[in-house]
């Protein structure tokens, strides 16, 4: 790659949806490698990274320390001028500092050179460094580096990734107890458990004079049932985990003038939708987002729900039954101030098996609800009154969104992951056909199949046992000079 071709690394905000062009190559691991570690463009400073065997040779061709002592002192900030290569004339000055190997983020000897943060001092750098031997970084190359050092599990290296992308401080604060190694320590136990197993079997299996008796392979069964149901809790936290690290997204729905639009503000806690007393003026679907607790909300104000002939607002209203059918969630908006009608029930009905909370809204208004008819509208759903208008209530109805959405277990372990919960469910599922197959009085051997295949799933989680395949597939999401 020319430095002209030197990405963006904006990419690393668009990182779901991101696909690489290619695999990370693992053949030229031992290059030195130099990126742009600070976000690209015009900035006060900007931090350009070296790491591998050359880093330090090549910081001592550009970089003229002020002082007495040469080379810059490890883990010591110096100051001093970046030089031209050829010329000798000066570029910038800089701020370098080294970390040598082997306790460098990385692992290998790294510099970080800070400099001012224009991107054509940035470019020029970057380019004398690669014509002096450096390459550049491929996204997440730094930090695939550490994982391969033995620096972090690859949890922790995925975790990285969600400490940058992390749009709201608690997002980030769940990423960054993963990142100081939470998963692998909460693991470890699950796998241990999981080992003891193995070796009694393989004890079995290796002194065949010692057949299993029944009681014990019913001892060995409960034990694996007791593992794998360590597992399911891991497993269904990865319903909560999901919505921590991706946000969820929120209809509010009702018939025409029963306050959603109100709702939609108060929730946001400014004007964003059109309020008025005419009935059907949210003609299309406002979405904004915002955040409960930390936790990002993509919420949508939909049009009133009714067969309408005019065909602009029933357009609206279609498009409002498809964000309907994709939320995580739906606050079904009824006004307490008029009678329940058809509309309503019409509504309630269309909603049926969705996840719903029953907002009683302009409960500042003489109520004409009874409570039995409350009750039997909400029936299964939660329901709770509040005033969109004055805000009454509005954070009781933000806490049950959350408690709705989390349930009453918030605090434990949380599996944010996909991969994660995808390698927990394989391991589980190993785990119960090793359980139920020790029950029926299969042989050792092939229940030791179904427990080395578990036991390598978990591993996956951790890097233990990992392609290059899935590596190339994990650090590629990364921006680059991460
Ligand atoms: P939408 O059609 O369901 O989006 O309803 P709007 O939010 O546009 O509100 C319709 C009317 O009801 C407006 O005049 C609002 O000011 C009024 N309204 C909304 N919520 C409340 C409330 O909690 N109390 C009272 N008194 N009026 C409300």
């Amino acid at each position: 790659m020319r430095v002209a071709d030197f990405p963006s690394n904006t990419k690393s905000q668009d990182a779901g949806r991101y696909h690489p062009q290619s695999e990370i190559d693992m053949s030229n691991l031992h290059d030195t490698i130099c990126a742009l570690s600070t976000a690209p463009g015009r900035a006060g400073i900007a931090v350009v990274r070296l790491s591998g065997p050359e880093s330090f040779p090549l910081v001592r061709k550009i970089f003229i320390a002020d002082g007495p002592e040469g080379e810059p002192a490890a883990r010591r900030v110096t100051l001093g001028t970046i030089v031209e290569p050829g010329s000798g004339g000066s570029l910038d000055r800089a701020l370098v500092t080294r970390f040598p190997a082997p306790g460098s983020y990385t692992g290998e000897d790294v510099a970080e050179i800070s400099l001012h943060g224009s991107p054509v001092l940035v470019a020029a750098l970057l380019e004398h460094l690669c014509s002096m031997g450096a390459r550049l970084a491929e996204p997440g190359e730094f930090t695939m580096r550490a994982f391969l050092n033995g620096r972090m599990d690859l949890a922790q290296a995925e975790a990285v990734h969600d400490v940058i992308q992390a749009t709201t401080l608690y997002q980030a604060q769940v990423a960054a107890r993963q990142r100081a190694g939470q998963i692998s320590r909460e693991l470890g136990p699950i796998e241990k458990a999981l080992m003891d197993v193995i070796v009694q079997l393989e004890a079995a299996v290796e002194f065949v004079e010692e057949d299993l008796t029944l009681d014990s392979r019913a001892a060995l069964a409960g034990k694996m049932e007791s593992i794998s149901g360590g597992m399911r809790q891991w497993i269904d936290s990865f319903r909560r985990g999901r919505i921590v690290r991706d946000g969820f997204s929120m209809a509010i729905v009702g018939k025409p003038n029963v306050g959603k639009s109100s709702l939609f503000n108060a929730l946001l806690r400014q004007d964003r939708s059109i309020v008025t007393e005419m009935p059907g003026t949210t003609r299309d679907l406002v979405s904004e987002f915002t955040s409960l607790e930390g936790i990002p909300v993509r919420l949508l104000d939909t049009a009133g729900v009714r067969a309408s002939g005019d065909k602009v607002e029933q357009l609206g209203v279609d498009r409002s039954l498809q964000a309907i059918a994709d939320a995580d969630t739906i606050l079904f908006v009824v006004d307490v101030s008029l009678k329940p009608d058809g509309e309503d029930e019409d509504l309630r009905r269309r909603l049926q098996g969705l996840s719903c909370i029953v907002v009683l809204n302009k409960c500042d208004l003489a109520g004409r609800w009874t409570d039995s008819e409350k009750n039997l509208f909400a029936g299964e759903w939660p329901r709770l009154e509040a005033s969109a208008k004055t805000g009454a209530h509005i954070d009781l109805l933000q806490k049950e969104i959350l408690d709705h959405l989390f349930g009453a277990q918030r605090d434990g372990i949380l599996v944010t992951n996909l991969r994660h919960c995808r390698c927990l469910e394989s391991a589980e599922e190993h785990l119960r056909r090793a359980a139920s197959a020790l029950h029926e009085g299969i042989s050792e051997e092939f229940v030791l199949v179904d427990l080395h295949a578990g036991l390598q799933e978990l591993g996956a989680i951790t890097g233990k046992t990992s392609t290059e395949e899935l590596l190339g597939e994990i650090f590629s999401r990364f921006c680059i000079g991460k």
